[in-house]
Order: C-alpha cells, then structure tokens, then sequence
C-alpha cells in the first residue's frame, strides 16, 4: 500500500492518453517495497497502459568515482531483471536525464518520480515537471517516516523529533509491499537502451586506476543487501546496543551503501529489525529511523545544508570567537586526504575510507572533529570534510553525510565546557580513543588491510 503522504504532485498538468506510463527510477534503485514503483504500477493497470521504468546514468554525478558507478550498475541488472519478470519495460540511458524524458514523455500518459532531497537532484525534477506536457508524481519511499509526515520544520534535535516520529510510525512501519502483476506487458518498447553489459562498459570511462577511486569492498544490489541484513540479525545485533561505537568490533550492519543508492527499503529493514525484541533492536531503529530521518529532515528544511551557513548560530558564533586560537597541527585539504597527519589513529580512519570505501562511525566523528581542530578556519574543515566525504564514502553526498558533518560543528547536539579552538562545541581526543576501545587493535586492521589489497 502507498500512502497518500508519500504521493504529491509536481506540476498541474492533465493526465494524457499516451502509450505508456513512466517511472523514472533514480533514488529508489531497487523492485522491492519500493512505492515510487508500486504506484507507478497501481496507475499504469488503472488506465491499462504498459509501464516503462526509466534509468539515467549521468555522468558526472556530483564528485561520483568509478567504485560508486560500479556498486550502482551491479544493483541495477538485479533490478532491471525483477521489474522486467513484472511485465514492465526496463530501459537504461545514459546522459541528462532532462532531455532523456523530453522525449519519452511525449508518449507519456503520466511520469512518476521518486522523491529526491539534495538541490542537484531536485532542480532536475523541477525543470522535467515543468517542461513535460502531461501530469508529474513523486512518490517519497527512502525514509519510513515521510519528512513532511513527521514534522514541518527544520528540527532542533533528535529529541524533538523523535516524539513526532513515535506518534505516527506505525501507519508507515506495518505497510506490506503490493506488487501486482501488469495488466497490459510490455516486452520490446521500441525504445532504444543500454543493455545491462553495455551500461558496464560505458562506465568504464571512469576508472582512473587509483584503486581509492575504482575498488571498494562492497558488491551492489538487492541480494547482497538483504544477505548482508541476514547476517547482521543473525550474528551482530544482540552485540550492537554494546558496541556499536567500537571500531574494533565491526557490529555495524553495513547497510548505508545499500541504503543511500535506494538498493533496500529503511522500511523493509525495520520491519525485519522490529520482530526481534531486544534493546539492540531498539538502539537499531533509533539509529535507522530516528537519526536517518532526523537527517532527512534537516536537508529537506535548511537549504545551506552543504555548506557552513547551516551551523546552528550558538556553534558559529563560539567558533568564530576562538579563530585566532593556537592551532598546533595545520594540514592542507591533500595532507588529509593521503592520511598524512601525526596522528596514527586518524590516519588509519581515513586509510579505512579510502581502502573500503567505508569509514567506522565513531571514526567518522573523530575524523571530522579533528579536521576542525587541524583547519585554519571552520568554514575550510567544513568544505574539506564534505569533499573528503563525497568523494570517499560509498554511502557519501546523503542527507546523512551532511547531517553528520554538521553534527561536528554543534548540529543537532547540545554547548559543552569552552575548549580552545573549538569553544562550546564538542571536541573529541585522542585519550578517549584510547580509553574506551582497543584501537590498536583497530589501527592493525587497516595496516593489514593496507598491506594485503
Ligand atoms: C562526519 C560524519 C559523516 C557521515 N557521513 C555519512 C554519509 O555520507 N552517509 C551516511 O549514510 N551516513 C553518514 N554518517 C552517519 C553514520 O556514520 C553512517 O550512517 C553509518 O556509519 C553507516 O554505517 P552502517 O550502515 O554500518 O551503520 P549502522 O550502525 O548499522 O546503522 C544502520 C543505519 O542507520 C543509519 N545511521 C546510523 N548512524 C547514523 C547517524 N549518525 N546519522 C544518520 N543515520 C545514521 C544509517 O542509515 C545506517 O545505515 C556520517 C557521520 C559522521 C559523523
């Protein structure tokens, strides 16, 4: 079932009497409990059209790397083969995706979007809504919570939001998925497309045989997302209420990757984490819903989210008052990004990132703290960090990146005790490090991960 808060119109046109419905897939890379395609279906068996689902590879995708078009291209021949055993067409093209569905749209009878939060991506919907002459739908099916369902403004904290999250999750959490079978199947669309081999050739032109860029250790798709969920309930989740944090422990399930190219439902995953009663499972779902979705829900509401206007004015003003601290360690935006710091610890979270593709979380806070403690100014840390992020993280340029880097600055978070540098935002060292983990134990992996690829 979709529900109506997830489903809102883009633009005022009619709904045509075309050859086809359309669902341009772009967020929601996955046919399972994915209700951008369930309500593509739903309209296309009312007017007893063919539906056609639409992929756009476009190149230059933000600071997108070969490893990122990889994952995505594994996960898409998975989906393409399920939607086609729907009885749907499934097409894939490559470059911009406004004048990819100028044309198609002319045969449209009604085009269905899934929902995108980041600017690029919603100016993209914005221009093909206005310059398609039949009726525009988006459908929101990457958070369990619809943003706008939850709350109407930019929330302070998880604390606000979480009370808001809990008085309407249930009518999102115990939705089942409603794929029906296409009334009117379409085979051969007559549409000219990429095949799911010469998608993976065309990708090719972004290797760049720097193996920071081209390899990482995750394998795309569906499948592998749903084994990876399976194992972590089996074998991780009774440990993660107790140590999610270490990075020792490798607790985390995994799942961002999945999640931000839209591969798995957040929905899908609660509702498999909900039938495990235990505190791990709690923690789990706050972490999956009300964190994630607190992230959503500061891209969705604050336009400056990529930028360091979006520091709360507390964390600016503190910041700014302590600019002219001593800064012991100063290391350029290169040094940071060849792990080239005295500090062995941060360095071996970075050599994570760029080794896997995939920075430990507490790592991720301790990275970005210390990039504010080791910048000439925090406007500089800010740009770095989201640099650095984007470029590295399999799970990077997501409502959560931005989130978590604004969460460095004070985001989201609470004044401490002054510090120098940082003011009243927290700061975080080495000694805690130290204290509370094995990280040692921590800083041998990712040297013997080093060693061996
Ligand atoms: C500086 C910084 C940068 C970050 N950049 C990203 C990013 O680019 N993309 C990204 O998805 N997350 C980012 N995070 C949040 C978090 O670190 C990752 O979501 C998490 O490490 C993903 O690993 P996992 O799936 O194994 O997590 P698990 O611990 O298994 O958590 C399950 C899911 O919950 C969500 N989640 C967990 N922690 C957070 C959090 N703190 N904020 C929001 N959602 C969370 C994620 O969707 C995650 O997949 C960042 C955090 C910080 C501090």
């Amino acid at each position: 079932m979709v529900e109506k808060e997830r489903v809102s119109l883009c633009n005022d046109k009619e709904v045509k009497n075309g050859k086809y419905v359309l669902y341009w897939m772009q967020a929601s890379q996955r046919a399972h409990f994915n209700p951008a395609l369930e309500y593509a279906v739903l309209v296309a068996n009312t007017m007893n059209k063919p539906l056609i689902v639409l992929f756009c590879i476009m190149p230059e995708y933000l600071t997108a790397s070969f490893r990122h078009y990889q994952f995505m291209i594994e996960g898409l021949q998975e989906t393409a083969q399920t939607i086609r055993g729907y009885g749907a067409a499934f097409i894939i093209k490559a470059g911009d995706p406004c004048e990819i569905i100028k044309e198609l749209s002319e045969s449209s009878s009604m085009i269905v979007f899934d929902f995108a939060y980041l600017d690029f991506m919603k100016a993209v919907r914005k221009k093909i809504s206005a310059q398609t002459a039949c009726r525009v739908v988006q459908v929101e099916g990457n958070v369990v919570v619809p943003v706008a369902a939850a709350s109407s403004k930019e929330e302070y904290s998880a604390a606000t939001l979480r009370p808001k999250v809990s008085a309407v999750i249930s009518k999102y959490l115990n939705s089942e998925e409603e794929i029906t079978e296409l009334k009117n199947k379409i085979s051969d669309p007559q549409i000219e497309s990429l095949t799911e081999q010469q998608a993976k050739e065309y990708i090719k032109k972004f290797r760049t045989n720097n193996r920071y860029f081209d390899e990482s250790r995750f394998i795309g798709g569906y499948s592998h997302a749903r084994q990876k969920l399976d194992d972590f309930i089996k074998y991780k989740l009774h440990n993660y209420a107790d140590m999610k944090n270490d990075p020792t422990s490798e607790v985390q399930s995994d799942l961002s990757p999945y999640l931000h190219f839209g591969q798995i439902s957040p929905v899908y995953i609660a509702n498999q984490i909900t039938k495990v009663l235990s505190e791990s499972a709690q923690e789990y779902l706050e972490e999956l819903i009300v964190r994630r979705e607190l992230a959503h829900n500061f891209v969705m509401y604050n336009d400056d989210y990529a930028q360091y206007n979006s520091v709360p004015a507390w964390a600016k003003k503190t910041l700014a008052e302590h600019l002219s601290d001593p800064r012991e360690h100063c290391y350029s935006q290169k040094q940071l990004e060849d792990a080239q710091t005295h500090d062995e610890y941060w360095n071996s979270a970075q050599n994570e990132l760029l080794l896997t593709g995939k920075m430990h979380n507490y790592m991720r806070m301790y990275w970005g703290k210390k990039i504010i403690e080791w910048s000439e100014t925090p406007q500089k840390a800010f740009e770095t960090m989201v640099y650095l992020n984007d470029r590295y993280e399999m799970d990077g340029r997501d409502p959560s990146g931005y989130a978590g880097i604004c969460w460095c600055f004070g985001k989201h978070d609470r004044p401490w005790s002054p510090r120098s540098i940082f003011g009243n935002v927290r700061y975080m060292n080495d000694k805690g490090l130290e204290r509370k983990f094995k990280i040692q134990k921590y800083v041998q992996r990712i040297k013997d991960l080093k060693k061996g690829s």
